[in-house]
C-alpha cells in the first residue's frame, strides 16, 4: 500500500488522515505537541476545564461525514446539540439582545428591540442565504486552482450573478444599506471576525457567514469543543492510523520535483505522499527551505489573533449563556487598531464563552469556566506582558459596566494566552487564528492552493490554505485534498 504522512494533527490534519486512510493509504501523523487537535484542544486549571481555541461550532455534518467513511455511526463517538439561543449581546448603554435560533422569532424580536422594519431583517437573511447558495460550491468545496472548477455549472451560475455578491462593497457598507439601526449594523459586522477580518475591508460577500449560524444553526458538543478533535482521533486510531506525538518534522524531503518523505530528529522516513497541516507560511520558512516560496501568496495580510483570559469564576451569572458579546462603543476604531495600528483600542469588544452552561462537568457547582477573548493584532513583537496588563483592566471594566458586577472579586483561577503564545504552540505565523485575512476581494484566490504545483504528491490542508480558517473550512480543505489525491 502507498504510504502517506500528515504533518500536524490540527482538525484538518486529522480529517485528511482519515480521508486518505479511507482511500486505501497507510497513514502516519506527526505532531510536535504531545496532544492532538492543534488549536482545538482542551486543558484544565484547578477544577475547571477550558477549550483552548474554537468555541463556535457550525456545520456539524462535516464531522459526522468522517465517521460515515468507515461505516461507523457518528453518535457512538460524538454527540452535540443545537443551541436554541445563539448569542447574548450587551452594550454599555444598558441595551441587551438575545439572538434566537428560530429565524422568525429573531426577526420579530430584533425588529422590536431596534425599531427596525422586519422586512429589512428578512430581506437581509434571504440575501445571505442566496450568497451562500451561489458561491459555496465554488469557493468552499472545490480547488480554486484547477481549471476544471471553472468549467462547472455552479461556477458559471456564480459568475452570472456577480452583481448580487457585493464584491465591490465592504461588509459594513452592505449592512448599512440594509439596516437603519447602528446596533444591527454592528451585530452583523461582527461576522467578519469569524474569519479574522475587518468588516470595513472584507467584501460584502462575507454577509453569507450569518447564514451558517442563523440558518444551519450553532451547536455545542456534549463534552465541549475538544471532543471534535478527540473523537476523530479515537476513530483514526481505531482504523489504524499511527499518531507520533512529540515529533516535530524538520523537513519535507523531495527529489526531482517528487515527494520522498520527511526528516524528523535527523532521521529520514520515506513516504509516497505528504499532506502538510502546518501553517503554510511557517512550512515554507522551516520545512521547505529549498523550495521557491510563492511570494505573492505568502505576502497576504494575516487574520487577527486573540488575547484570551481563561477564568475560573466562583459565581453563576444567569444573564449569560454559552456565547456572549460585550460590544465596544466604536467598532471602526477597534478594527483600525487591530489591522493598522497593531495595538489594542482602549474600548475592545469582549467575547465571553462559558461551556458549563451546556457541559455540566466543566466547572464546580456554583461556578463558571469563562473563556474571555479580545480580538488582537497579529504578533509583530509587541510587548505582550504590558498589553495583557493594559487590556485586562479594560476587560474587567467593561464586564463590570455591562453586567453590574465586580468580576475581579470572583476570579479564582487564571490562565492567559497571547498572540505570541498561540504562535509558539501552533506554529501559526504571527499567531493568526485563521491564516490569511479576507480583507480584500481577491483574498479567496490568493490563498495557497491545496496542492503544490512544483512538488508532486505534496498537499496542503488547514486554516492557512484554501478555503480558509475555522473548523468547517478546515474540514472542507481535507475533503478537497482527498478529492485531489488518487485512489491508492
Ligand atoms: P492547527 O490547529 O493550526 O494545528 C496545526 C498543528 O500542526 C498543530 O498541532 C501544530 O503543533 C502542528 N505542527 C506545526 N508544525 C509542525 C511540525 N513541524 N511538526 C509536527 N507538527 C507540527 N474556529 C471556529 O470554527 N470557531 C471558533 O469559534 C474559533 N475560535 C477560535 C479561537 C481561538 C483562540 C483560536 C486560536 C482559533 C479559533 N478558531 C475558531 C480557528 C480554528 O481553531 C482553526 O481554524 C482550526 O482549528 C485550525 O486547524 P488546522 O487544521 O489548520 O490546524
Amino acid at each position: 500500500k502507498p504510504k502517506a504522512a500528515v504533518v500536524g494533527s490540527g482538525i484538518a490534519g486529522i480529517a485528511s488522515a482519515l480521508r486518505l486512510k479511507a482511500k486505501g493509504y497507510e497513514v502516519e501523523v506527526f505532531e510536535q505537541n504531545n496532544y492532538t487537535g492543534g488549536k482545538l484542544h482542551s486543558f484544565r486549571r484547578g477544577d475547571y476545564r477550558f477549550d483552548y481555541g474554537p468555541s463556535l461550532f457550525t456545520m456539524p455534518h462535516l464531522v459526522d461525514e468522517l465517521f460515515g467513511l468507515f461505516d461507523k455511526s457518528p453518535e457512538s463517538y460524538f454527540q452535540y446539540k443545537r443551541k436554541e439561543s445563539i448569542c447574548n449581546y450587551f452594550w454599555e448603554d444598558g441595551q441587551r439582545f438575545q439572538v434566537k435560533a428560530d429565524k422568525q422569532k429573531f426577526i420579530e424580536e430584533a425588529a422590536e428591540a431596534f425599531d427596525e422594519p422586519a422586512k429589512h431583517l428578512s430581506d437581509y437573511l434571504q440575501s445571505t442565504q442566496r450568497k451562500y447558495e451561489l458561491t459555496s460550491s465554488l469557493f468552499l468545496e472545490k480547488s480554486l486552482h484547477k481549471f476544471s472548477t471553472y468549467l462547472s455549472q455552479d461556477t458559471v451560475k456564480a459568475i452570472l450573478n456577480l452583481n448580487k455578491l457585493h464584491l465591490d462593497d465592504s461588509l459594513n457598507e452592505v449592512n448599512e444599506k440594509y439596516f437603519d439601526h447602528p446596533k444591527l449594523v454592528q451585530l452583523f459586522n461582527r461576522f467578519a471576525t469569524y474569519n479574522g477580518s475587518s468588516p470595513y475591508k472584507t467584501p460584502g460577500i462575507m454577509s453569507m457567514i450569518p447564514h451558517l449560524e442563523m440558518n444551519y444553526g450553532a451547536f455545542i458538543p456534549k463534552h465541549g469543543m475538544h471532543d471534535i478533535s478527540q473523537s476523530l482521533t479515537k476513530l483514526a486510531r481505531e482504523v489504524g492510523i499511527d499518531f507520533h506525538l512529540g515529533q516535530k518534522v524538520d523537513e519535507i524531503l523531495y527529489e526531482n520535483g517528487r515527494i520522498k518523505g520527511l526528516q524528523i530528529n535527523q532521521e529520514k522516513k520515506e513516504f509516497d505522499l505528504v499532506v502538510c497541516n502546518m501553517d503554510v507560511y511557517s512550512a515554507y520558512s522551516s520545512l521547505l527551505k529549498k523550495a521557491t516560496p510563492p511570494k505573492k501568496t505568502l505576502d497576504q495580510e494575516r487574520s487577527s489573533s486573540a488575547l484570551i483570559f481563561y477564568w475560573g469564576i466562583n459565581k453563576r451569572f444567569k444573564d449569560l449563556d454559552l456565547h456572549n458579546i460585550l460590544f465596544t462603543e466604536d467598532y471602526s476604531k477597534e478594527f483600525d487598531h487591530l489591522f493598522n495600528k497593531k495595538y489594542f483600542t482602549d474600548d475592545p469588544t469582549v467575547y465571553i464563552n462559558i461551556t458549563v452552561k451546556d457541559v455540566e462537568a466543566d466547572a464546580p457547582e456554583g461556578s463558571e469556566n469563562w473563556f474571555v477573548m479580545v480580538n488582537a493584532p497579529t504578533n509583530c513583537g509587541q510587548d505582550w506582558a504590558a498589553q495583557t496588563t493594559y487590556i485586562r483592566e479594560k476587560v474587567i471594566a467593561k464586564i463590570n459596566t455591562c453586567l453590574g458586577t465586580q468580576i475581579e472579586n470572583h476570579i479564582e483561577v487564571e490562565h492567559v494566552e497571547t498572540p505570541e503564545s498561540i504562535e509558539a504552540a501552533t506554529s501559526s505565523f504571527q499567531g493568526s487564528l485563521y491564516g490569511t485575512s479576507s480583507n480584500n476581494k481577491f483574498a479567496a484566490f490568493l490563498r495557497h492552493p491545496n496542492f503544490s504545483s512544483k512538488i508532486k504528491n505534496l498537499y496542503f490542508c488547514g486554516g492557512s490554505v484554501h478555503p480558509g480558517g475555522g473548523i468547517p473550512l478546515c474540514l472542507l480543505s481535507a475533503k478537497i485534498v482527498s478529492d485531489l489525491v488518487p485512489q491508492a
